[in-house]
């Protein structure tokens, strides 16, 4: 795999205004230092221990996105300096990071999880819940985070219409949240596509791509 071909490629196949994220969950350091010598500088990591190890060996102009699920114990690791967090997926953790953005005196960047896929899962809320939650007064009391939009994930099939269709409903919930008033909301992300199904997230509006085994190959869990 040539990791700069693979980024300039999916780079040039962008649409206006949507960025990509590259995904580097498993990868070793060295792979990482590759993407980032071709000029890219924004990382995606699904687990805090994984991230943690990282950070320290790799260049600290890096903005590195936690795009897994995050318990509200490990928070306080990534609240100095975490870009995005793109999994939030229940009002506890919110709370916490918010705590925890308080105390180094930051204001952290958040998408609310949403679960669109027809596969079981524990993480993610229902769109109800997410125009419930944006709609509520004492979510705006949250004063050390800046709730920026939605990730989904569409169910993993071969099946395009079934994946377009989640994905739409993603967009229509994400433009239906975009008149949210509340002081520390900020809407303008949605985070929706990875390897097999970003060029059918962008034709239904993603504005970040979240792409790992494109650029690197598929992935070794057992390194
Ligand atoms: C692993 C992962 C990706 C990237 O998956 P690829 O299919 O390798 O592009 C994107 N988003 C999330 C949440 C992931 O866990």
């Amino acid at each position: 795999m040539n990791i700069k071909n693979n980024i300039n490629q999916i780079k040039q196949l962008l649409i206006p205004g949507c960025e990509l994220i590259v995904v580097s969950k498993t990868q070793p350091v060295e792979k990482i230092k590759e993407a980032y010598e071709a000029g890219h500088r924004a990382f995606g990591e699904n687990k805090v221990q994984e991230l943690m190890q990282k950070v320290h060996l790799l260049p600290t102009d890096i903005q590195w996105h936690l795009i897994g699920h995050l318990q509200s114990n490990k928070v306080k690791f990534i609240a100095p300096f975490i870009h995005l967090i793109h999994s939030i997926d229940s009002i506890k953790l919110l709370q916490e990071v918010n705590r925890q953005a308080q105390k180094v005196n930051r204001i952290i960047p958040c998408l609310l999880q949403v679960h669109i896929a027809t596969e079981e899962t524990k993480f993610g809320f229902s769109p109800k819940e997410v125009k419930q939650f944006m709609t509520n007064p004492e979510t705006g009391k949250l004063s050390n985070i800046s709730i920026q939009g939605l990730m989904g994930m569409a169910t993993f099939t071969d099946q395009e219409e079934q994946i377009s269709k989640e994905f739409r409903k993603l967009k229509s919930l994400f433009d239906e949240i975009k008149t949210c008033t509340l002081p520390n909301a900020d809407i303008k992300t949605l985070s929706m596509g990875m390897s097999g199904d970003y060029l059918l997230a962008m034709e239904e509006g993603s504005t970040m791509v979240r792409v790992g085994s494109a650029i690197f190959g598929e992935r070794n869990y057992a390194l």
